[in-house]
C-alpha cells in the first residue's frame, strides 16, 4: 500500500504543472488512491469533482498514470458514495486509504508564494518593500525595528514571508519567528497556563527561550494587541531584549502607533525609535501589473480585458482583487473553457455584491460592535442603561442608519422597541462626536473595518 501512495505522489508531481491551480487543488489533489489490483482506483472528494475529473481532465490522467503505472493502465474514478460500496465489498485494510499528512507547523512558517519576486513595486508600497528588502539583506543593521502599516489586503503579511523567505534561503543559520500577534499573546498566555499546570515557572521560561533566542522576530497584526498588561509587559521586555542585542523586530499593523489605542505609550515610543513606513493603496498600473503576476503564478488564462475589469472594480484591497480573480477563474472552470473571459468576470462581480448585500444585515452589525465591546446581544438591545451599554448601543444605531436603508422605526424595534426620536438621538450624537471626539472615530471606523472584512 505503502508503495501505492508513493506511486500516486510521482502522478501528482507529474500532473501539477499540466493543469491549472484551481482545478489541482480542486479536484485532483484530494483524490484518494484505493486500490490498484485489477486496476487503479481513484477516489474523488465529490460527485463534482468526478464529472470535472472525467470531462475535463481525463487526458492529463491517463498521461501521468501511464508513464508511472504503465502504459494502458486502466482506472476508474468514485465519487465518495461509491468509493464506500467498493471499501465495504472489497474490506482493504484500515491503512489503506491514503490520508494527507499534516504539515510541520515551522516548515511552512514562510508562505513560499510571498517572496519579493513576486511583489509588485509601485509608487505605492516602494518604500516600505525597499525597507524590508534592506532589512533582510542585513537584519539587525539598521532600521530597527521596521515598523509597517497599512489597510488590509496591501501586502504587509506578504514582506513580512518574503523577508522570512529570504532569510532562510541566504542566511540560513539565523534563527526566525513569525508569528501574529494573536499567536504571540496565545502562547504567553498558554504558557502561564503551563505555570499554572506544573506549579513553576517552566512555562514562562520556555516562551522567553522561544521568543528571546532570535535573530528576527516578525510580528504581524500589532493592532490586536490586548489591553492586557501582562500581555504588553511581556513583549516589551522581548522587544527589548532583542533589541540591546541588536536583533531585528519587524512589526505590522493596520495603522501607525499613535493610532492603536490599546498600545502602551513606551512600546510607542519604541517603535518610533526605528523606521515607521507606511504601504498605501495601489493605483491602476499596479493593480492591474499584480493581477497579470497573480494569474502567472497561478496558472490562469485570463483575458487582459478581465484583469482590467477587477483592477476598476476594486482599488482598496489587494486579496479581495485576487479573491475575484480566482472566483473569474473557478466559473471558467466549472464551464469547461481554457480561458476566463468578461462574462465570468461580470458574473463572478455581481456574485460577489450579492453575498455582500446578503451577509450585510443590521444583526451582524449588531454582533460585530458586541464583539467589540465584549458585551452581550441581549444587552444592547436590551434595557440596561450603564455607560459600558450605552456607548456600543448607540455605536451599534449609528452604523445601522449609515450603512443600511432601512426605517428608523424598524431599528427602534431591533433596539427593543425603542422610539424612532431615541434613535435619530444615538444617530447624531455619534454624527456629532466623529467629527472632534478622535477616540470615537477610531472606534467607529474600526468595527466599521470589522464588519467589511466579515461581510
Ligand atoms: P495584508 O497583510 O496587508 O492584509 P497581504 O500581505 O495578506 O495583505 O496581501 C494580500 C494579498 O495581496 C496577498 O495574496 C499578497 O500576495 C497580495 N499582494 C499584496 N501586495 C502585493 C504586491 N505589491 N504584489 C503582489 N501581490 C501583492
Ligand atoms: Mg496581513
Amino acid at each position: 500500500m505503502q508503495e501505492l501512495k508513493q506511486m500516486w505522489e510521482k502522478v501528482l508531481s507529474k500532473i501539477e504543472s499540466m493543469v491549472s491551480i484551481v482545478a489541482y487543488e480542486l479536484w485532483i489533489q484530494p483524490i484518494t488512491p484505493l486500490d490498484y489490483r485489477d486496476k487503479l482506483i481513484l477516489g474523488a472528494n465529490s460527485v463534482t469533482a468526478k464529472k470535472q475529473l472525467i470531462k475535463n481532465h481525463a487526458k492529463e490522467l491517463k498521461e501521468c498514470i501511464d508513464s508511472v503505472f504503465g502504459n494502458g493502465t486502466e482506472y476508474e474514478i468514485l465519487d465518495p458514495d461509491e468509493t464506500n460500496e467498493y471499501l465495504k465489498k472489497n474490506k482493504p485494510d484500515e491503512n489503506q486509504a491514503v490520508t494527507n499528512e499534516t504539515n510541520d507547523e515551522d516548515k511552512f512558517m514562510f508562505n513560499s508564494k510571498y517572496t519579493f519576486d513576486n511583489f509588485i513595486v509601485g509608487k505605492s508600497n516602494q518604500f516600505c518593500y525597499a525597507a524590508a528588502r534592506a532589512v533582510a539583506e542585513n537584519p539587525g543593521y539598521k532600521l530597527n525595528p521596521l515598523f509597517i502599516y497599512g489597510g488590509v489586503g496591501l501586502g504587509k503579511t506578504h514582506l513580512l514571508h518574503a523577508i522570512g523567505n529570504y532569510i532562510k534561503q541566504n542566511n540560513p543559520k539565523l534563527k526566525i519567528q513569525y508569528v501574529t500577534c494573536e499567536k504571540f499573546t496565545n502562547d504567553y498566555i498558554e504558557s502561564l497556563g503551563t505555570n499554572k499546570e506544573k506549579g513553576t515557572v517552566k512555562g514562562t521560561a520556555e516562551f522567553r527561550e522561544k521568543y528571546r533566542n532570535l535573530d528576527v522576530l516578525m510580528v504581524d497584526d500589532i493592532q490586536f494587541i490586548s489591553k492586557r498588561t501582562s500581555t504588553q509587559e511581556e513583549f516589551f521586555h522581548t522587544f527589548n531584549d532583542l533589541y540591546q542585542q541588536n536583533k531585528q523586530i519587524i512589526i505590522s499593523s493596520d495603522r501607525p502607533p499613535k493610532e492603536i489605542e490599546t498600545l502602551e505609550e513606551r512600546l510607542r515610543s519604541r517603535f518610533a525609535s526605528g523606521l515607521i513606513q507606511d504601504i498605501q493603496c495601489p493605483d491602476y498600473e499596479t493593480r492591474v501589473a499584480i493581477l497579470r503576476k497573480k494569474a502567472q503564478l497561478e496558472r490562469y488564462f485570463i483575458d487582459d480585458e478581465v484583469i482590467e475589469f477587477i483592477a476598476e472594480k476594486v482599488d482598496t484591497n489587494i486579496r479581495e482583487m485576487e479573491g475575484l480573480l480566482s472566483k473569474v477563474y473557478f466559473f471558467a472552470t466549472l464551464l469547461g473553457k481554457k480561458s476566463a473571459g468578461i462574462e465570468e468576470a461580470k458574473e463572478a462581480f455581481k456574485e460577489q455584491l450579492d453575498v455582500q448585500k446578503e451577509k450585510l444585515t443590521p444583526e451582524n452589525i449588531i454582533d460585530t460592535v458586541c464583539s467589540y465591546y465584549n458585551v452581550e446581544y441581549s444587552e444592547i438591545t436590551g434595557k440596561k442603561k450603564s455607560k459600558e451599554i450605552v456607548e456600543p448601543r448607540m455605536i451599534a444605531i449609528y452604523l445601522i442608519s449609515d450603512m443600511l436603508d432601512i426605517p428608523l422605526i424598524t431599528i427602534g424595534k431591533l433596539f427593543g422597541g425603542r422610539d424612532h426620536t431615541t434613535i435619530i438621538h444615538s444617530r447624531d450624537k455619534i454624527t456629532e462626536l466623529m467629527k472632534h471626539d478622535h477616540k470615537t472615530k477610531t472606534i467607529v471606523n474600526d468595527i466599521r473595518k470589522q464588519i467589511g472584512e466579515k461581510c
